[in-house]
């Protein structure tokens, strides 16, 4: 962007009427200087970020952990002390758009309940800084829309945290996919589920973007479109609860169909109340199956040639934020753009339109 056009936009949005010390050139170098790491700030400090992202960190090779946004002031001094964090880079929801300011963070890293993702997302791009995001990416398509329109209006890089698309595991039945080592995909059946034993967190509220379809029917889709290379053009769907106490707002479970453009079918399975994770790809020629498939650690799976899937990959999260810094570094395409979390939100979409209409829904 010009700096005539880029100071237009930033009167726009009010961030040089907000501060008027403060110069849009500054923001611009500090956006796109060449750093050997990334700043990261971390924007929700629940389990995600305490016990995954933040160890994480500390294995990247091309990011630090530079600053925290959080509500709670409780948990300040501990992030302080633990990762080293300075004064200044701690951040309240209220000074958010301080970021703007400092050019120690590079990325803003939305680690939200899914409901607030759009408004951080979009906000933080206004800011002139890169966004991270974390699945599921909203729950509507017209809020993943303006997420990427947002960061597409501001020149910066969205990646969603699909931290699987990371690793080789994963990767080897994607190459699969693509080099059609078994020839064309007949079926899939994809499933992803936990029992989640709490009663009143945000999984279970649909104002907060809550329900099994966009926190673990992602996985399931993910696993389904991974192993076909394909968007599915229709869904058939139910969804159902055994436990109405705790699940009415939103699905306990729910359970799926897929039809592909080239004749493949899925059938996904996702649950807050039934623990299941694995994949299993019927080919024309043979089988891939994979058990688990989308934890933390572990991924793995066989051929039915005999060839086994085990790579040893050290730390998923680690790899997933060096991955996307270097993409930022470089200047190339992200391996999970804003883009991939949309097509997942559109099935996501269908699917609690087919159970409603208790239809087959074309997408
Ligand atoms: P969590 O409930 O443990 O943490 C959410 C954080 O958001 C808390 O710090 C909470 O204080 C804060 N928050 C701010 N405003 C809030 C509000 N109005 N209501 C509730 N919380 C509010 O959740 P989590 O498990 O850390 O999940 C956060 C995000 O990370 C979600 O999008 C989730 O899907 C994602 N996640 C991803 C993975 C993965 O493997 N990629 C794993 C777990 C969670």
């Amino acid at each position: 962007m010009k700096t005539n056009k880029r100071r237009a936009f930033l009167q726009k949005t009010g961030i040089i009427a907000a501060s008027t010390a403060f110069a849009p050139n500054a923001l611009w170098a500090a956006t796109n200087a060449q750093k050997d790491k990334l700043g990261v700030a971390l924007v929700g400090l629940g389990y995600y970020s305490t016990d995954l992202l933040a160890p994480a960190l500390q294995l990247t090779k091309n990011c630090e952990l530079k600053a925290i946004v959080t509500g709670s002031p409780e948990k300040i001094p501990v992030w302080q002390e633990k990762y080293n964090i300075a004064d200044k880079n701690v951040y309240s929801y209220d000074t958010f758009d301080d970021i703007a300011k400092n050019d120690e963070i590079d990325v803003i890293y939305i680690v939200l309940p899914p409901s607030m993702h759009a408004e951080y997302v979009i906000k933080a791009a206004n800011l002139g800084k890169h966004v991270w995001c974390e699945k599921p990416m909203a729950p509507s398509v017209a809020e993943c829309e303006a997420m990427i329109k947002a960061c597409n209006d501001n020149k910066v890089k969205l990646a969603i945290g699909y931290r699987c698309q990371h690793d080789p595991n994963i990767q080897a039945y994607m190459k699969a996919a693509k080099d059609k080592t078994f020839g064309k995909v007949d079926m899939v059946t994809s499933a992803a589920g936990y029992f989640d034993g709490r009663t009143d967190h945000w999984k279970q509220k649909k104002a907060l973007g809550g329900g099994a379809m966009g926190d673990m029917g992602v996985y399931a889709i993910q696993g389904a479109r991974l192993a076909t290379g394909e968007e599915p053009i229709s869904v058939l769907a139910q969804t159902f609860t055994n436990r109405p106490e705790i699940y009415h707002e939103v699905e306990e479970t729910a359970m799926f169909q897929l039809e592909f453009p080239s004749g493949a079918r899925a059938a996904c399975h996702t649950s807050f109340g039934i623990s299941m994770n694995y994949l299993k790809i019927n080919y024309e020629k043979g089988w891939l199956q994979m058990e688990p498939h989308s934890s933390y650690n572990g991924n793995k799976g066989v051929m039915s040639n005999g060839t086994e899937i085990n790579f040893p990959i050290e730390n998923q999260q680690a790899r997933q934020m060096d991955d996307d810094a270097a993409a930022i570094m470089n200047k190339t395409e992200l391996m999970v753009p804003g883009e991939e979390g949309l097509r997942d939100i559109r099935v996501v979409e269908a699917v609690y339109k087919s159970a409603a209409a208790n239809n087959l829904i074309k997408i």
